[in-house]
């Protein structure tokens, strides 16, 4: 359901920094440290009215109300997975649709949301069902923002325990959406957010070379993975549009910078298709680009999507793709599929229901 026009036009607090509240109420002869309650109702206890915001003067409250909305964000789908996976399809004030994904293990007690950064994708990865919708817009950090807050709320609720860790690898490609994201980060790390430590939180990129670079000279402090799925050229550019532009060797460079100025060990993501990437020739390829920087290297199973020829590679040329990664001393880490049921699994989102 679309929104109204008056509520779509109300300028939404949530868009306003702590300096730009603080300005507002010095417009409004208030004192500067309400900035802060402000703040603390929006972000840490996500209040959706200005009227629970109790320790303010009504006659502030009635002017917040005037000038600014709240609006957030509803889950209208909520499905679960046989293997526990939850999947939200949230409306955005617009109307607009994405999804995110609890993933929890309760035995590690590990709990995990995947949040998307765009609506749809313009990057058209082959393999990914989202690749396959029309890019919308970026969400802004308040939207993505919200996903964790709403799934965290959701993850205490039914599992007694708060999420652990938060991956930008939902709908969307996050570098292209780079300064939203870097806000939402900077508000679940705040004290008056969530106050999630920044090494809980990786921004996993198709691959922007500039931006790599960006992050590096940021300092954010989160972790990266690379969706690589392939570590040769001419492989890679037909099943991820963006190698065109960035190709492999221009990614090892920003991520040589990335390693040299942070320290941080990256993450290659690695889904292997059937006689497509799990080769010797391709085992090669990926060894060789583990070996310049101390990386993880995680091999995951592909999940289906409608209209796309790509299989996943059978058991055994997955097993011998193991082997051949030891035979060359890399270790590597597998990661089987969750929630593929519900299409909830990595590149299965696509709003469907
Ligand atoms: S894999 Fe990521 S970057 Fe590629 S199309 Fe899907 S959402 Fe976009």
């Amino acid at each position: 359901m679309r929104k109204t026009i008056e509520q779509q036009e109300l300028l939404d607090i949530r868009d306003l920094s702590v300096d730009e509240i603080t300005n507002y109420l010095e417009t409004h002869d208030e004192p500067g440290y309400r900035a802060a309650q402000i703040y603390q109702w929006l972000w840490k206890y996500g209040v959706t009215s200005f009227d629970e915001m109790t320790n303010l003067p009504k006659k502030l409250r009635n002017q917040l109300q005037k000038d600014f909305g709240i609006l957030t964000m509803t889950a209208d789908v909520v499905q679960k997975s046989l293997d526990g996976t939850v999947k939200f399809r949230f409306v955005l004030k617009d109307g607009h649709k994405i999804e995110s994904v609890l993933i929890p293990v309760p035995g590690d007690n590990r709990y995990t949301v995947c949040v998307s950064s765009q609506v749809g994708c313009s990057l058209a990865c082959e393999f990914c069902a989202t690749g396959q919708m029309k890019r919308e817009r970026n969400l802004s950090a308040s939207e993505i923002y919200e996903q964790v807050f709403k799934v965290n709320q959701h993850c205490q609720a039914h599992f007694g325990h708060p999420l652990t860790n938060i991956v930008y690898m939902g709908m969307g490609e996050p570098l292209l959406s780079y300064r939203n994201v870097k806000r939402s980060i900077e508000l679940i790390n705040s004290d008056e957010g969530m106050n999630m430590a920044t090494w809980r939180i990786t921004i996993s990129t198709a691959g922007i070379a500039k931006i790599i670079r960006k992050i590096a000279d940021d300092n954010l402090q989160c972790k990266l993975a690379l969706s690589l799925h392939a570590a040769l050229d001419h492989k890679r550019d037909l099943i991820m549009p963006i190698n065109k532009n960035d190709k492999i060797e221009d990614l090892m460079e920003a991520l040589q910078y990335y390693y040299d100025t942070t320290r941080h060990k990256i993450t290659y993501e690695y889904i292997l298709f059937h006689e497509f990437n799990d080769t010797e020739e391709d085992a090669d390829a990926l060894a060789r680009l583990s070996r310049q920087f101390p990386v993880t290297v995680n091999l995951l199973e592909y999940n289906p999507v409608a209209g796309v020829t790509l299989t996943k590679s059978s058991e055994e040329r997955f097993d011998y793709f193991i082997k051949m990664m030891a035979d060359r001393q890399i270790p590597v880490t597998v990661r089987r599929s969750r929630g593929k049921d519900i299409d909830a699994a990595c590149g299965q989102l696509a709003n469907k229901n």
